[in-house]
């Protein structure tokens, strides 16, 4: 059950003091890069040895602008002719994200991977799936090639293309996939659409979701429409990629691999490490990562650690659900709203399909939430009666829960946009 059990199961101290020699590793590594070492030429970061680990607090985060700001070459902590792969983010909104990665870091995410779904017991005679999308994004090369060191058959076909991949599905008996949870729900409307009872008719018994934010709700559904179990996957670019944290079998959080990285909870506005069990940004150092080290990576995402210890055994200590990014909080006359809120709230209406889409815009002064929700098929063709009641069910169902009356709109399954990436479901018109 264990892939590498001396170091998942390792008593808490050990654990502890092995992390302690790490972060004085990282601090040595990371003051080989351009960025840091004038961090210490400034005076703002001090390579000498850290005595323990709380004093990890005393250095300087490293954030997303940092990364942009240093673009492209002063995170690089080794020679680039030891660097044999780059990944980067879209960088729609100035320079990318552009991180590195020496043969040694590729190995290391590779067993990372291997780690993560041999946990949830995937073995060499699985069929792996990975429908997560292959280039510069992480997610799709990531989980290939830890799939492979585990020793399973990969087929790495990509996102989309749903009639293809219900037939690769089909023919090859597949039994784990990987894919984005919101394409999960579409690609079982096209299920729907053959007759094809994914339940019965597929040899499907795990998939890996993440790369977005998904609510408990979400993970239910998916499970129940594919009769299989489903494991939150967590990570971002600037940490390696997918790998990061990861749901055991006991699915109550997931498991942040702390051999690997360092973990803080820091309160967003003010900088504060937050005490176990409350919730505030995840900020990760690394502790392997050798073309491009990072101390105190603010990664913006919103979850608390999840006290006390795993039923699995592990010793690695948990995170909660990704609750959004700090971002992603939406003030709506005055009331603060993550779209997750909305999203659970809607999910755990029956007659609400796949989809939904919030816009939020400027009327008269004041903010107007509008949600569009996919009805399912079965309700789609109910009287317009019906329809209203539902509607004004769901106004209801969210003005209690929110303390914000939205204006909702019951639309036809699959008549909602989607992207073949991350599902961007928010709209804010307020600047428009
Ligand atoms: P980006 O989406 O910023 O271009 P990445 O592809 O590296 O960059 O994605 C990492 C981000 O995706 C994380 O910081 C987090 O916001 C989100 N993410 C990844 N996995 C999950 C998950 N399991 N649940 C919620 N959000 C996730
Ligand atoms: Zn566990």
């Amino acid at each position: 059950m264990y892939w590498e059990k001396d170091i998942e199961t390792m008593d808490r101290r050990e654990l502890d003091s092995y992390q302690l020699n790490k972060l004085n590793e990282t601090l040595q590594l990371a003051g080989r890069s351009p960025y840091y070492r004038s961090l210490s030429r400034r005076e703002e970061l001090n390579f000498k040895e850290i005595k323990s680990i709380e004093e990890i607090k005393e250095l300087p985060f490293t954030t997303k602008k940092n990364l942009q700001d240093g673009f492209p070459y002063d995170f690089l902590a080794v020679d680039l002719k030891d660097v044999v792969r780059l990944h980067s983010s879209s960088g729609t909104t100035g320079n990318p994200t552009v991180v590195y990665h020496t043969k040694e870091d590729i190995e290391t995410w590779e067993n990372l991977i291997a780690r993560c779904m041999y946990m949830t017991g995937v073995r060499e005679d699985d069929i792996f799936q990975n429908m997560m999308g292959y280039g510069l994004f992480t997610g799709g090369i990531g989980f290939h090639y830890g799939a492979e060191k585990l020793g399973v058959l990969t087929i790495p076909i990509g996102p989309g293309n749903s009639a293809r991949q219900i037939w690769f599905l089909r023919k090859f008996k597949t039994s784990v996939i990987h894919i984005l949870p919101s394409y999960a729900l579409r690609l079982y409307s096209f299920f729907n659409e053959m007759e094809i009872n994914p339940r019965k008719d597929l040899n499907l018994k795990i998939a890996f979701i993440g790369a977005e934010s998904h609510s408990e709700e979400i993970r239910r559904k998916i499970e129940d429409l594919y009769g299989i179990k489903a494991y939150n996957s967590y990570g971002l670019s600037e940490m390696c990629g997918p790998g990061v944290a990861f749901e055991c079998p006991c699915q109550k959080g997931m498991h942040v691999w702390e051999d690997h990285f360092y973990m803080e909870i820091i309160n967003p506005d003010t900088g504060k490490v937050l005490p176990e069990g409350e919730e505030g940004e995840l900020v990760l150092t690394t502790f392997k990562r050798r073309a491009m080290p990072l101390i105190r990576y603010r990664t913006g995402d919103l979850t608390r650690i999840i006290p006390g210890t795993c039923d699995c055994g592990r010793t690695h200590r948990r995170i909660d659900r990704i609750k959004g990014r700090t971002d992603d909080m939406l003030i709506i006359n005055g009331v603060n709203i993550f779209p997750i809120q909305i999203e659970m709230i809607l999910m755990r209406i029956p007659e609400i399909g796949h989809n939904y889409l919030i816009e939020i815009r400027k009327e008269n002064y004041m903010d107007r939430l509008y949600i569009k929700v996919e009805l399912n098929e079965e309700v789609f063709i109910g009287t317009l009666f019906e329809l209203e009641k539902l509607q004004v069910r769901i106004t209801d169902d969210l003005k209690s829960e929110l303390g914000v009356t939205p204006v909702v709109k019951l639309v036809e399954p699959s008549s909602l946009p989607v992207s073949e990436g991350k599902a961007k479901r928010v709209y804010d018109l307020r600047n428009n």
